[in-house]
């Protein structure tokens, strides 16, 4: 089962990875992971991409694209795999249909977690902290007892800039523009699933079943 796994910020994406991962017992390959364990075992293109880390500049696709091949050609990828967070652009798409042609292997599905972009602004918006004792709330998904105050302390709540609307709206529109050409990519080869990510979690992972545990059964 060789997967993708597509979803803006907010979308419940990692609850959804943890999830597919333990039932379907397929790594989470995860770009960041996937750098760090480069970087710790110290491959030559661990250390390439350590090279422009370490100088505040992007690793170059070249890099990155190495170490996509290496991950994937490990003995743990050949029931399949669970990719997050590449490929980010068409460019990378593209070299990983070559990578995956040399290892005779496959995209079955990109999976995406579908939310409307209102819904995705209250998620990530929503957070709280504590002034004093710093427990973190959520207006929608763990909302203080009363408005703007700590139930633990009684403190003062306030929201992190990183969270402020103008913020959180301009990191979803990158996201949005970066997206919407490598869903077009993944659309036209015929691999793209939406998945309504609107839903209770449990539900999005109901559906999220439906659809890989029609690929176990086509594979017997
Ligand atoms: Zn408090």
């Amino acid at each position: 089962m060789n997967l993708v796994l597509m979803g803006l910020p907010g979308a419940g994406k990692g609850t959804q990875a943890e999830r597919i991962v333990e039932k379907y017992d397929i790594p989470h390959i995860s770009t960041g992971d996937m750098f760090r364990a480069a970087m710790k075992e110290e491959t030559e293109l661990g250390l390439q991409a350590k090279s422009f880390i370490d100088k505040g500049e992007l690793v170059p696709d070249e890099v990155t694209i190495g170490i996509v091949r290496e991950r994937l050609g490990k003995n743990d990828c050949q029931n399949g795999f669970l990719l997050d967070g590449f490929p980010r652009t068409v460019a990378q798409a593209d070299a990983l249909e070559g990578i995956l042609a040399e290892l005779s292997k496959q995209i079955d599905y990109v999976v995406n977690i579908e939310v409307n972009k209102n819904i995705l602004m209250e998620r990530l918006t929503g957070r709280r902290i504590c002034k004093d004792c710093g427990a973190t709330y959520h207006l929608i998904f763990n909302p203080p007892g009363s408005q703007g105050e700590c139930d633990k302390c009684g403190g003062e709540l306030y929201q992190r800039a990183d969270d402020n609307e103008e913020t959180v709206a301009n990191r979803l529109e990158v996201n949005l523009k970066q997206t919407e050409p490598l869903l077009n990519f993944y659309n036209d080869k015929g691999y793209l699933r939406n998945i309504n990510g609107e839903q209770d979690i449990d539900k999005v992972f109901v559906d999220v079943n439906q659809l890989l545990g029609g690929l176990v059964h086509d594979h017997l």
